[in-house]
């Protein structure tokens, strides 16, 4: 059986009323010491600091292109997280990379879309980088850190100041490391959720979940070429990810079918 994507409702529910009493949706238990509104504030915080840093793109073409894809996958994340609205800003830039921000905020690099070559495998980074935000993927590393003394006084300076929301440690917490030149790869119980979540969410919105592998190939063959894809320094791939991911296909493959026959067919086109 698949996880359930609704049982993260129940996890926001109960992580907002006791600390360290969380479960992930896959049933891992999980320690979160900050809340859903600690989180958001910092995702919103750290999506404006990123719009500073970074070039906007302003190609109508391929801001539609992605928010299309971002816009029928977002439409499967269920009512009971309460993102209401979604951001969603592409980056003129060759990095390879993408992101997702807790509050509801996704940033896609147009170098991404030279890996991710087609609808279904964008699709494919904006869900494992979404899954990385509804599981708690940052609250959990935030919440690591801290009681593990290292990132102590950045986390509490990060919360309690408005002078340091959006300082590199917390932004790189957040899975945004490459960009301010402080590498904190997921780890492989992460990385795996996200994929296995991910799936489920593109799948549930009409795209084909059998484009997960071929966009995990590319940005492998990219690592070897003149841009690296960053995206990989935070979500660092094993030679199990192309065989879990191929083991999930007849798990996701109802649900992807059930979507195009309620008419859920994206055509989303670059
Ligand atoms: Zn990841």
């Amino acid at each position: 059986m698949i996880a359930s994507l609704t049982k993260f409702g129940l996890v926001a529910f109960c992580s907002s009323l006791l600390v360290a009493c969380a479960q992930s949706p896959t049933g891992r238990s999980q320690m979160l010491l900050y809340s859903p509104q600690q989180m958001n504030q910092l995702g919103a915080d750290s999506f404006e600091q990123m719009k500073k840093q970074e070039k906007v793109s302003k190609d109508a073409k391929l801001n539609a292109y992605v928010s299309c894809v971002a816009k029928a996958v977002t439409a499967q994340v269920p009512a009971s997280y309460g993102i209401t609205s979604w951001e969603v800003v592409l980056f003129d830039s060759r990095q390879v990379n993408a992101f997702a921000l807790p509050g509801g905020k996704i940033g896609v690099y147009s170098g991404l879309l030279k890996v991710a070559k087609n609808q279904d495998q964008l699709a494919t980074v904006i869900g494992h980088e979404l899954t990385h935000v509804l599981a708690q993927h940052s609250n959990e590393r935030l919440s690591r850190d801290q009681l593990t003394g290292i990132g102590l006084t950045v986390a509490n300076a990060a919360i309690g100041s408005s002078d340091s929301l959006g300082g590199a440690a917390t932004m790189a917490a957040l899975g945004l490391g490459v960009q301010v030149g402080i590498a904190l790869p997921y780890g492989r119980t992460q990385e795996s959720e996200a994929d296995r979540l991910g799936l489920e969410l593109m799948a549930r919105a009409g795209f084909n979940p059998a484009e997960a592998i071929p966009l995990w190939q590319n940005m492998s063959a990219a690592a070897g070429g003149n841009t690296p894809p960053q995206l990989l320094s935070t979500h660092p791939s094993n030679e199990n990810r192309i065989a879990e991911l191929q083991a999930q296909q007849a798990q996701v493959l109802p649900l992807y079918e059930q979507a195009r026959a309620n008419g859920l067919v994206p055509q989303c086109k670059a």
